[in-house]
């Protein structure tokens, strides 16, 4: 079940889980498989979790179930697989299966398709399946899985929702890491300490998004005692920004690039804000991080910032 791949694909099942939980799935999902090898389990864990009444992305939580248990026995007939046949997925596959999901679903109230290998569509069954997509029944969901989304018709592609998997390993770079390598890193920091300041600027942003411009009565415990010089106001707002990069990477569904350990966080901010004040608050920190250049009062910076959101948004 879904549970069992949240180690080793944290966003992409915080994702799919979001998605089935507040009921705003999509009709197809485009799985791009970054060469991580379970993405076929994914998938079909993915539609269990769908078809199971109670949503349960634990199979030990879910007893008595008959659509648990026909999936785990192979015998449930709204979850279809199709597979290469020899070296193409060919259009009468497609064509069969098309039929057969004309009908009514008999067990669950969704049909889900899953493509392997999507890229071996080829000319007709990639027509055949485009038809498809283009016309979407309600309660039917396409998944394709490709090692190689490049090879398929960008039409396809277009109609998809776009699951990137973390590569193998990948997840294994600590979010500092990551944040190290893109900002810039005032030589009076020590790396080893990096972490409090991300900690800092992180917990300004979750308080300024729960108090807004309450935040002014506690700017020196949030920010000013370990915010403390030019330089590392610089570097605050450099992490601050990748952070409400990251909300919006949340929100769009697409790739979280850096705070990935943090995603119960994004996702509380995500949903808070629409896509236009993300935007909005990104520019403004990227306004506020340029100020910062010129030698402008350093202590009323950050008052100024929370006032510039609060008079824009
Ligand atoms: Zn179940």
């Amino acid at each position: 079940m879904l549970d069992e791949f949240v180690l080793d694909q944290k966003i992409v099942t915080t994702i799919l889980k979001n998605a089935v939980e507040k009921n705003r799935y999509s009709h197809a999902y485009l799985f791009e498989t970054n060469g991580y090898k379970n993405a076929n389990t994914v998938a079909l864990a993915f539609a269990k979790y769908l078809s199971c009444p109670n949503h349960y992305s634990n199979n030990k939580n879910c007893i008595n179930c008959t659509q648990c248990n026909l999936i785990d026995q192979n015998t449930f007939s709204e979850i279809k697989i199709i597979e290469p046949d020899g070296l193409w997925i060919k259009k009468e596959q497609l064509d069969s299966l098309q039929a057969e999901f004309m009908q009514t679903a008999v067990q669950s109230q969704y049909r889900i398709y899953i493509i392997h290998n999507a890229e071996k569509m080829n000319v007709s069954a990639s027509n055949s399946i485009l038809k498809f997509l283009e016309e979407p029944a309600p309660n039917i969901i396409a998944i394709l899985i490709t090692d190689n989304m490049y090879q398929l018709l960008d039409t396809i592609v277009s109609r998809c929702q776009i699951i990137s998997f973390a590569k193998n390993g990948e997840t294994k770079n600590s979010m500092i890491e990551k944040i190290i390598d893109s900002i810039y890193i005032p030589t009076t920091v020590d790396k080893l300490t990096l972490d409090k300041y991300m900690e800092t600027v992180v917990h300004f942003v979750e308080y300024y998004e729960s108090k807004k411009e309450n935040t002014l009565l506690n700017t020196q415990n949030l920010w000013h005692n370990v915010i403390d010089d030019r330089d590392k106001i610089l570097m605050a707002f450099e992490m601050m920004l990748l952070l409400y990069k990251d909300i919006l990477n949340f929100k769009m569904n697409r790739k979280v690039e850096y705070y990935d350990e943090k995603l119960s966080l994004l996702q509380k901010i995500a949903e808070k804000n629409s896509m236009k004040e993300l935007v909005k608050k990104i520019h403004i920190v990227h306004l506020t991080k340029e100020k910062i250049k010129l030698n402008v009062n350093q202590n009323l910076l950050i008052d100024e910032f929370i006032l510039e959101i609060r008079c824009n948004i």
